[in-house]
């Protein structure tokens, strides 16, 4: 018989970016791979544990389709303690992972050809995924040179009648910038001046070395029209577990309990637990974690910054940084290549983030510090990079 294997249009024009990584990092038996923001380090065992005798007390079954009663409480009570902000539960969805929510959050809310203003450098997936649900991404260009904060006089002259929604991702994966109080004001005024709702993509809240995180659904007039992505991935170092969540108006999560009963129900029962004693624990599993990837990602830039030809901002929140390759007088993907050929560490390419990623590399610091140290002896040892 004929094999009819055909994938889909849509899938056959866009090129899985973590594939292209996987099949690189093979290139030599001794590459250092800093592409990934997969945190090296182990989940708590407080929280492995806990989430384990929950699993043998019977917590093995589908929960509440919106989420473990428990888990919904917990959250609650974070938002309350940390923010003095009251989240509602008919608020609250809880998802298999980020991924899970953003994918959920964009079929729920956009009909096709609805616009949604991303700001670039971006997180790779959210513009596949809005496409995935039928919209169309829209990119506000951000630059260095204003410190990658979004620039919101620009972002007004991108929304049109179509335009559905503002993504913001504050601390910021690639550029590891932390929004200032007052652009988060300035879009929450364009998007009550506008009636557009935000996505706020809060899954590095924990990784704010500077300014402290503020949600965006806290401002005044947001909680109506923030739909707020997070996950215990990076804030926990629990990648593996795939669970986060969704806060968003009452009409929003309803929409997207809609979308997941097609697709899977609820999120895995166990990292649900998980997911509650991560909370509870926050205190005690958090703080040398957190204080772990901060040392390294300061180390990291200053190692940087000692060569002459790379140059990184100080860094403000999560593990990334985005290298500054401009004075090498090549491109982004030819940069990368260097470097992988030369020193035997991978780096992505800037325009894996957008195209004004273009004159960049991002490093994800997900590696302990002697194997940083031996990833920038070994650039240090490339001509291009330091003459
Ligand atoms: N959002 C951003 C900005 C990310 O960097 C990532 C992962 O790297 C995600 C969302 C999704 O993370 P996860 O699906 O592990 O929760």
């Amino acid at each position: 018989m004929k094999h009819k294997f055909v994938a889909k249009r849509y899938w056959k024009e866009e090129v899985p970016p973590m594939s292209i990584v996987d099949k690189l990092a093979q290139r030599y038996d001794d590459v250092i791979d800093l592409s990934l923001g997969d945190p090296d380090l182990v989940t708590d065992p407080i929280i492995i544990d806990k989430a384990f005798e929950d699993a043998r007390k019977g917590h093995t079954k589908y929960t509440d389709f919106r989420g473990d009663a428990e888990l919904r409480q917990e959250i609650c009570n974070y938002y309350k303690e940390e923010y003095d902000y009251e989240v509602d539960d008919e608020e609250i969805f809880v998802t298999a992972s980020g991924t899970h929510a953003m994918c959920l959050a964009f079929c729920g809310i956009l009909d096709p050809g609805d616009e949604v203003i991303i700001h670039a450098p971006y997180y790779t997936y959210y513009t596949t995924q809005i496409k995935f649900a039928g919209g169309v991404p829209v990119i506000l260009d951000c630059y260095e040179e204003e410190g990658f904060q979004l620039n919101v006089q620009r972002m007004e002259t991108l929304i049109t009648e179509r335009t559905k929604a503002i993504v913001v991702n504050t601390p910021n994966n690639p550029t590891g910038v932390c929004m200032t109080r007052e652009t988060l004001m300035a879009v929450a005024e364009l998007a009550k001046k506008y009636d557009l709702l935000v996505v706020a993509d809060d899954i590095y809240t924990a990784y704010s070395f500077g300014e402290p995180f503020i949600p965006m659904t806290s401002l005044p007039g947001m909680k109506e029209r923030t739909i707020t992505l997070n996950s215990y991935s990076k804030d926990y170092t629990m990648t593996g577990w795939r669970v986060g969540q969704i806060i968003a108006p009452p009409p929003v999560i309803r929409a997207i309990n809609s979308v997941n009963d097609a697709v899977m129900f609820t999120a895995p029962s166990i990292s649900q637990r998980a997911a509650i004693h991560a909370i509870r624990n926050r205190k005690t599993v958090q703080p040398p974690m957190i204080e772990e990837y901060k040392k390294r990602v300061f180390y990291a830039a200053d190692r940087i910054n000692a060569m002459k030809n790379l140059s990184v901002m100080p860094p403000q929140g999560t593990f990334y940084l985005l290298i500054n390759i401009k004075k090498l007088g090549m491109d982004c993907m030819r940069a990368s290549d260097l470097i992988l050929n030369e020193a035997h560490v991978l780096t992505v390419p800037g325009i894996s983030f957008g195209a004004c990623g273009e004159g960049y590399v991002r490093i994800a610091c997900t590696k302990e510090i002697e194997v940083l140290k031996e990833a920038f002896d070994r650039m240090e040892k490339v001509k291009a990079l330091v003459e």
